[in-house]
Formats: C-alpha cells, sequence, structure tokens
C-alpha cells in the first residue's frame, strides 16, 4: 500500500545527511516523499563570502531542489521561515520574514500542519528534542514538528537522530583525510543526537547509498566556503568506501509513542494501520 513520507528539516543539506537515505528508499518502494525545509539556510556557516552578494538563499534552495531530485521526492516546500544561525545571538529579522527560532509555535506548526493534511502524510520525520548537535533551528524543528503532527492527527512521527558512538566514529574517521576547521568542536558531538538505547527505528539504506551521495554531492559546491555543515559534508564524502557505506548505510530514528521493550523497527511503515 503507497503511503505518503514527509521530511521536516531546518535547512537545505539537513536532510542528506539525516534522512536522504531512508527518503530514497521510500521513494524507490512506491511511496510518496514530501520535503519540507523551515528556513532557505541563509545564514549557513558556509556562506559569508557567499552570502554577500545576497544570493545564498536562493543558490542553497536550488541545491535542495537537486538534492531531492536524486532522492525521487515528489514535492519541495520552503515553510518560509528564515534562518537563525549558529551564532551566540540570534540576527534582527530580514526584511519580510522571522527568523525562524522566533517563529511563533503554534503558526509555524499550522503551516506544517497543513500541508501534512494537504498530503495526508502517514509518517513525519522530525529531529529529536536535541537536535542533534543543538542548532536553534534544529530545536525548533522538534518542537514545530510534534505540534504539526498534533494539530494534523499524523499518525506517526519519527525523530531523526545518530547513535552518538556512530557519529564520533565517522568524524574520527573523516578526520584522518580530512582538516576540519579550527572552530569545529569535536566534542560536542559526545553530548548530541541520542544514545543508542533510544533508538527505536533502524533503516537499513545501503540500496540507496548511490541517492545518498548524491543528495550529498548536491550540497557540498559550498565546500570552499568557511566551515560549517557543508564542509562536513564534504569531509564526509571524502571516507573512502566501503567505510562510507557502513557508516552511511543506516538511519536511526526515535519514536516518541514507542513503549519501553518494543522490538527495534527496520521499516518506517512497519505496523501503521
Ligand atoms: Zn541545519
Amino acid at each position: 500500500m503507497p503511503r505518503t513520507l514527509l521530511a521536516f528539516h531546518a535547512h537545505p543539506d539537513d536532510e542528506a545527511l539525516l534522512t536522504s537515505g531512508t527518503m530514497a528508499r521510500a521513494a524507490a518502494e512506491g511511496h510518496r516523499v514530501v520535503l519540507v525545509v523551515a528556513t532557505d539556510g541563509e545564514l549557513g556557516l558556509a556562506s559569508q563570502e557567499f552570502a554577500a552578494d545576497g544570493a545564498l538563499a536562493g543558490r542553497r534552495m536550488a541545491e535542495l531542489r537537486r538534492s531531492a531530485a536524486a532522492l525521487g521526492v515528489s514535492r519541495v516546500e520552503h515553510l518560509g521561515y528564515a534562518d537563525s544561525g549558529l551564532g551566540p545571538e540570534v540576527a534582527p529579522d530580514p526584511p519580510g520574514a522571522t527568523r525562524f527560532v522566533r517563529a511563533d509555535v503554534e503558526e509555524a506548526a499550522a503551516r506544517l500542519a497543513a500541508i501534512l493534511t494537504e498530503e495526508d502524510v502517514d509518517v513525519l520525520l522530525s529531529y529529536e528534542p536535541n537536535g542533534g548537535y543543538g542548532h536553534p533551528d534544529h530545536k525548533q524543528v522538534h518542537v514545530v514538528g510534534r505540534r504539526a503532527a498534533a494539530l494534523a492527527g499524523t499518525p506517526r512521527v519519527l525523530e531523526a537522530t545518530v547513535p552518538r558512538d556512530t557519529i564520533c566514529r565517522a568524524i574520527d574517521v573523516a578526520a584522518k583525510v580530512y582538516r576540519f576547521p579550527p572552530e569545529f568542536d569535536r566534542s560536542s558531538f559526545d553530548r548530541a543526537f541520542s544514545a543508542r538505547s533510544e533508538i527505536t527505528h533502524r533503516i537499513d539504506v545501503r540500496r540507496h547509498i548511490a541517492a545518498k551521495r548524491a543528495s550529498m554531492r548536491a550540497h557540498a559546491s559550498q565546500a570552499s566556503a568557511d566551515g560549517g555543515a557543508d564542509r562536513t559534508l564534504a569531509a564526509f564524502l571524502r571516507i573512502p568506501r566501503p567505510l562510507y557505506d557502513l557508516v552511511f548505510g543506516r538511519e536511526w530514528f526515535v519514536d516518541p509513542a514507542a513503549r519501553p521493550g518494543d522490538p527495534l523497527r527496520r521499516d518506517v511503515f512497519e505496523g501503521l494501520p
């Protein structure tokens, strides 16, 4: 039975690392896949020189559409918020938009819920409470995602995560072939994402690695700029295969509605009514 999967992300490129394999797998298996970003990523850390001409947001949305095409995504939407950035202080709102971290949760959730309802979404992919490594926009995705699913009556929310030990291992491997920028804080990942014991879904995406790499490459075009997520993607792409496949061949989720003792699930649609 064809289902509909909606992946909700903070910025263009977040889908590549966290859920692209699951999205590609769902699309390949005949399900409809929708991708929604809260922001256009105009304050991406990779961006200062690119941002100077004011065109970074457009560039990143174009990259997002290339990534989506590689994954078999049917529809891409921007919720209309501005990137809050990762700095100690949130920049003033740009003309005509609100930074996502300042968004009214009810309003943002209503925007997402409208798409969830229109698409009759079966499974919403969102973020776990830590927002991965703690970017304020990622934490806001968690809050808005849960509220939107409640408003729309979406049957299942799966919150994307990574077992901490896996991401630390990936970074250590990447560090052997790539020099991370000085501001990259390896130790921040010791507290990020989720403990392995919290994970309820482990999705095997090894057969969809080509699509996942294409998604990551779609965003790695900014690898020449300063630091940040895009450079992390570029570093990960330099991990030799089959080590890459080992690290990125699985994706992980937490189902907040799961009960203790539930078996680890291997399919995002398994057990839906
Ligand atoms: Zn992000």
